[in-house]
């Protein structure tokens, strides 16, 4: 029970990887309100895990105040921020991608940091505790041709995890990042274009474990860098990727 008695909010827990991190939050005795724009998926992983729910879009002001609000009135309390909502986009020449893809995807994967950052770091130095996790990629480490944009977004979410860990410290909240590996989620064909024998052979060359990253893989990394185990860890992006970055 690593996480008794904690209070987490954990965004895009509909899915993939948010799923995982909320299932191993629940079994170490985390009180989770799941936060994600699909409801049904949010209602369907609340169901299965016994966490709570909120419709939010993460890129939305007004929603993530009303996230962090619904944590408080349901649990009394707020503990930890998992900061796991994030979109990509098909492989292509960086030049060709979008506008309104560009602004949604920036939307997403780095407004919304900054956006819950406004409504959780008062509450957090307030209480002179609390923790923060957001799930970059190992794309912001080490970046495949074709997802330029996808890239630098998740170079942005590293970058903002330091900065926000070293300002932050000095009022008891630290702020991590974990770095997965391309993973088996739903997500996995967007970036891969084309699910295909071929494809996968391709990208699972690159990992020297041999394998895609798993949903249980990041909700076991997400739970120690969350619970007090990790006390003095701040400000770290941790990879979860089988060696791709050595
Ligand atoms: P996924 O598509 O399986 O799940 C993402 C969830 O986020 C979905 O439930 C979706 O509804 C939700 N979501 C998307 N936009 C949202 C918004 N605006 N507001 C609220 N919820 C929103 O994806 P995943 O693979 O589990 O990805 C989770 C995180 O991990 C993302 O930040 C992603 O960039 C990152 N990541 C994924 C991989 C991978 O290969 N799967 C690799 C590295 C990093």
């Amino acid at each position: 029970m690593r996480l008794e008695a904690k209070v987490a909010i954990v965004t895009g827990a509909g899915s993939g990887f948010g799923e995982g991190i909320v299932k191993k939050f629940v079994a170490e005795g985390a009180k989770v309100l799941i936060a994600d724009r699909d409801e049904a998926n949010a209602a369907r992983v609340a169901e299965a895990t016994g966490a709570q729910w909120k419709r939010a879009d993460v890129s939305n002001a007004a929603d993530v105040r009303a996230m962090v609000d619904a944590a408080v009135e349901r649990f009394g309390a707020l503990d930890i921020l998992v900061n796991n909502a994030g979109i990509g986009h098909l492989p292509q020449p960086l030049e060709g991608l979008p506008e309104d893809e560009f602004d949604r995807l920036l939307a997403v994967n780095v407004k919304s940091i900054y956006l819950a950052a406004k409504e959780v770091v008062p509450r957090f130095k307030a209480q002179h505790r609390g923790v923060i996790l957001n799930i970059a990629s190992t794309a912001g480490v080490s970046p495949r041709p074709r997802l330029a944009w996808y890239n630098a977004s998740k170079g942005w979410v590293i970058t903002a995890t330091r900065a926000m860990a070293v300002e932050l410290a000095p009022f008891g909240i630290r702020v991590n990042a974990l770095n997965p590996v391309a993973g088996e989620t739903p997500l996995l064909k967007t970036f891969m274009g084309e699910d295909t024998p071929e494809t996968r052979a391709k990208f699972l060359a690159t990992i020297p474990l041999g394998r895609f990253s798993t949903p249980e893989d990041l909700g076991n990394a997400a739970c120690f860098l969350c619970s007090d185990e990790a006390a003095m860890i701040t400000g770290v992006a941790m990879e979860v990727d089988g060696g791709r970055c050595i």
